[in-house]
């Protein structure tokens, strides 16, 4: 019998979701004013009970970082979301990148959020995302800030190079941060020619053939013998959202490419791989032997 598709192994991978709107991105904030958000028409709501009947088809539970932004406005959704036995989590409130806020900003969004979300849902919240995985060398600090408020876990660091993100000396797998003893779980990468891949979902999912993204999650599970963990946004599965105007080519590709395709795909990577919640998969008793690692914060030269 043929074992090459379709061999689930005894790994289980983590399913994520990052729960905001398309005109929320970071690819569009040179587009879009902060200030106008309530100006475009809302379809992370629709879009997120979308992808709630897609987990319940193939009945798995995953872990949604639900912005404040939209907790506050869809307290129903996030109820929903919890009544399905899936893991909320929190994406900070107004989704700034970590780079663009003062400490204080952080600690404030992150509490506010966290409360909010643990009032709406009735359950409490351990799991941090930070919006476009902007926890690096500048922001450190983040992790301190996130025990504080009593988060337990975080999963906020790429360890790739990228324009927007990426700490590429970060460890691929889950470790406690030295200081705050906040677990940090990287988003998925794959290591080939000396360097670290993204395979973790995103833009590359939709850009890249499945059956490359399904041999690189393959190898995670085979060769590191490690959980993957995998993100996509409710809006990826909506090719019909508005168009924004004004953007340029290269962020028009990063968010637009293969739109399309992300549901079919995501259905293929839940026949490939076993999947469940972010606590469940790495705080699991039995499973705190993780590595304690302190990041280095960067230096900067003063001119
Ligand atoms: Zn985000």
């Amino acid at each position: 019998m043929s074992t090459r598709l379709s061999e689930p192994g005894t790994i289980t991978n983590a399913m994520t979701v990052d729960v905001e709107d398309y005109f929320q991105v970071a690819a569009f904030e040179k587009c879009i004013r902060r200030e106008d958000w309530p100006r475009w028409p809302v379809r992370v709501e629709a879009n997120t009970r979308r992808v709630l009947e897609l987990f319940g088809r193939y009945r798995i539970s995953a872990t949604f970082f639900v912005l404040g932004w939209v907790a506050e406005r869809f307290p129903a959704l996030v109820r929903d979301i919890g009544a399905a036995g899936h893991e909320i989590a929190s994406h900070g409130f107004g989704h700034e990148r970590l780079t663009n806020i003062t400490r204080d900003q952080f600690r404030e969004g992150v509490t506010r959020t966290k409360h909010l979300l643990e009032d709406i849902s009735g359950t409490a919240v351990y799991g941090y995302r930070a919006p476009s995985y902007s926890i690096g060398p500048t922001t450190l600090w983040a992790h301190d800030e996130l025990r504080e408020a009593g988060y337990r876990y975080s999963s906020s660091i790429v360890p790739i190079h990228h324009d927007l993100y990426g700490m590429p000396s970060a460890p691929r797998f889950a470790f406690f941060t030295g200081r705050a003893g906040v677990l940090e779980v990287p988003v998925t990468t794959v290591r080939l020619w000396g360097r670290n891949w993204p395979c973790g979902g995103g833009g590359y999912f939709r850009l890249l053939p499945y059956a490359m993204f399904r041999r690189g999650l393959r190898r995670v599970n085979r060769q590191d013998r490690s959980s993957g963990v995998f993100y996509f946004h409710p809006w990826e599965v909506d090719p019909e959202q508005p168009r924004v105007p004004g953007v340029t080519l290269k962020n028009r590709v990063r968010h637009y490419i293969n739109l399309k395709r992300t549901a079919p795909r995501v259905e293929r990577l839940l026949g490939d791989f076993r999947f469940d919640r972010m606590d469940r998969v790495f705080l699991a008793p039995g499973r705190a032997d993780y590595p304690v690692v302190s990041l280095q914060t960067a230096e900067y030269r003063v001119q």
